[in-house]
């Protein structure tokens, strides 16, 4: 089963993910693939670079879109799809909706266009479910401008307040529009709860 995790900047999708990947990796070891976007692949990799290692050179945002489509169709292709015909679980850090998010409503390139960018490069493959960690817009900004760091300077200035705020809207939109599919977890809990969400939905899911 294809399971993807989503959630804007300041969700503390990552620090969640690095735990309930422990637990998952002891009771299933080599029924489960984890992989993230952009990445899990040579070539995915190397667009990654492409778009995350750009030196305060700006790019333009279709050129953005674009890049993480054809790192997502490599991905899906080399890595997600053998594993999910081995019927592995698949747990994907990020996925389409994270481009109708980001670069849809973050870039304002318009979430319509960049979904269908997505329906080519993925041909509509979707995720069997997504776990949405959810946050208001104000505490996530206010953990994102806690953790920022030097890593992220450079990419300060294109991601600004009035990003995020967009990106957040975008994913309630991508959220109610895909309801059958998302399951939400409060991400404003005590870690070791958002821990705890995560794996017994994910339990619930396999079991499906
Ligand atoms: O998932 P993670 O927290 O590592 O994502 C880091 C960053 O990747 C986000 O803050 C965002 O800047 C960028 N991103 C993006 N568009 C995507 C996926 C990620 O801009 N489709
Ligand atoms: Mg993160």
């Amino acid at each position: 089963k294809f399971i993807t995790f989503e959630g804007p900047d300041g969700a503390g999708k990552t620090s969640v993910m690095n735990r309930v990947i422990e637990v998952f990796n002891q009771e299933i070891g080599d029924q489960l693939l984890v992989t993230r976007e952009p990445g899990g692949n040579k070539i995915s990799e190397e667009i990654r670079k492409v778009i995350l290692d750009r030196e305060n050179t700006e790019m333009d945002y279709r050129t953005e879109a674009l890049l993480y489509a054809a790192a997502r169709r490599q991905h899906l292709v080399e890595t997600i799809l053998p594993a999910l015909k081995q019927n592995k679980l698949v747990l994907c850090d990020r996925y389409v909706d994270s481009s109708v998010a980001y670069q849809g409503a973050g870039r304002q390139i318009g979430m319509a266009q960049v979904a269908k960018m997505n329906e080519f490069a993925t041909e509509k493959l979707l995720p069997f479910k997504t776990i949405y960690f959810d946050i208001p817009v104000d505490v996530g900004l206010d953990r994102i401008a806690e953790h920022r760091d030097r890593s992220k300077i450079d990419r300060l200035d294109v991601e600004t307040n009035e990003f995020h705020k967009r990106v957040h809207e975008g994913y309630m939109k991508v959220r109610d529009e895909n309801a059958d599919r998302f399951i939400s977890i409060d991400a404003t809990q005590p870690i070791n709860r958002v821990v705890n969400d995560t794996i017994k939905i994910i339990h619930q899911i396999a079991s499906e």
